[in-house]
């Protein structure tokens, strides 16, 4: 049989390291290792009872059919409600709001709709290695914003400046930020939008961590004036109900951009799932749902600190305290190993899945990331074999 072609496209699309490195665990796990996994990027708690509740009752009363490409009219205004209710930001129109099956589509369909081959897009690195891979994908040049440790893992706006040029589309902003955990403050955000407007550049604000902050505040850019029509505001349910595997996500955005969107609905998913949306619904509207997202924000807090302050002890790790989101990105330089072969070894030989910071970025070198989406017992346990790990095993001559 002749060789497969494959699209040239394919070539600059990239995956995800915690996925590769959930696959290696699980095949060491099959051979009867014990694995701590710190890898993955998904809450270990179930779903509240009410919402799976609320989603099963939809199923029985018919939930189970196509809805209108962007969402069903109720859990858009459902969804419009619950942005101007935690964003501090005037409520937007329910046309607007559009459902899509995980927030990823959100980030996929504004590449598509707004920029075109040869323009420039603006991300986080480290950062979420799907903003470069789609960039890619859709033929725009990726432009790497540094996220630095000595800049508490925030956005250095003077840095940013200097990086749009009259090719700057869209820039991607991440807070708090998968994988460093860093928040941007509200000057922050007001010296980004006042960017924005100066260079009339649209901002995708990817929130999906917005309600798992621990220090201060969070502000969505969606509440700083003037942004609202430029702002195209991505969350989702996944990471704060702990809904990754219900698939839905949203965005929120000038009304024009919305039917694009939908457009973009039709000719792939058709809509986001019925009974989803109506989880949805009772996820932004019952009061049990709010208890629910504070004591897992309670829990994440005390692994948090539990996580910062073991990782600190331990000789040659330096841990920053990151204010939000569920990973720490400890920076790993003075072990003397650099961060691929650290990860590597200490899943084959200690038994601790982890990222190494180049997953999402050449600014994450020198660093790991731990997601605490774990146990304070596995935390525990994970801490004392990276301990044990680094003082057994001298790191390799780097050549
Ligand atoms: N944005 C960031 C920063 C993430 O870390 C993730 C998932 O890990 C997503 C978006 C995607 O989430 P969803 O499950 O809504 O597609």
């Amino acid at each position: 049989m002749s060789e497969i072609r494959f699209a040239e496209r394919m070539d600059g699309l990239g995956t995800e390291g915690a996925f590769e490195v959930l696959a290696k665990a699980r095949a060491l796990e099959a051979q009867g290792r014990d694995i701590v996994h710190l890898e993955i990027g998904e809450p270990d708690f179930p779903t509240p009872a009410n919402i799976v509740e609320a989603a099963h009752s939809a199923m029985q009363h018919g939930a189970t059919h196509y809805t209108p490409a962007g969402g069903l009219i109720e859990a858009r205004a459902a969804t419009a409600r619950y942005v101007a209710k935690w964003t501090g930001a005037a409520e937007p129109d329910p046309m607007q709001v559009v459902l899509v099956p995980g927030s990823k589509n959100v980030l996929h369909f504004a590449l598509l709709s707004l920029v075109e081959p040869g323009d420039e897009v603006i991300y986080p690195d480290p950062g979420y290695p799907i903003y470069h891979s789609l960039t890619q994908f859709v033929g725009a040049r990726p432009v790497a914003l540094p996220i630095r440790e000595s800049n508490d893992f925030r956005v250095d706006v003077e840095e940013l400046r200097s990086l749009v040029t009259d090719r700057t589309r869209l820039l991607i902003v991440n807070t708090p930020g998968n994988p460093t955990g860093g928040a941007l403050t509200r000057a922050d955000m007001e010296a980004i939008a006042e960017l924005a407007q100066e260079r009339d550049l649209y901002v995708l604000s990817d929130e999906i961590y917005g309600r798992l902050v621990y220090d201060g505040e969070h502000v969505s850019m969606y509440s700083i004036p003037g942004m609202q029509e430029r702002t195209i505001l991505m969350d989702g349910l996944s990471k704060a109900w702990a809904m990754c595997g219900w698939r839905l996500g949203w965005g929120v955005m000038p009304q024009e951009l919305a039917r694009r969107f939908e457009k973009l609905m039709i000719n792939t998913s058709s809509c986001a799932a019925a009974f989803t949306q109506m989880a949805a619904i009772e996820a932004f509207e019952a009061p049990e749902s709010d208890r629910s997202v504070e004591v897992m924000r309670a829990e994440f807090r005390r692994r948090r600190d539990l996580l910062v302050e073991g990782l600190n002890r331990i000789p040659g790790v330096r841990c920053h305290r990151p204010a939000g989101a569920f990973y720490v990105f400890p920076n790993v330089e003075e072990t003397g190993w650099d961060e691929r072969s650290l990860a590597d070894s200490l899943l084959t030989e200690a038994g601790v899945a982890c990222l190494w910071g180049t997953a999402f970025g050449p600014y994450g070198a020198g660093h790991l990331r731990f997601s605490y989406a774990n146990s304070v017992d596995n935390l525990r346990l994970a801490l004392q074999r990276f301990e044990a790990h680094l003082a057994a095993t001298p790191a390799p001559v780097r050549v």
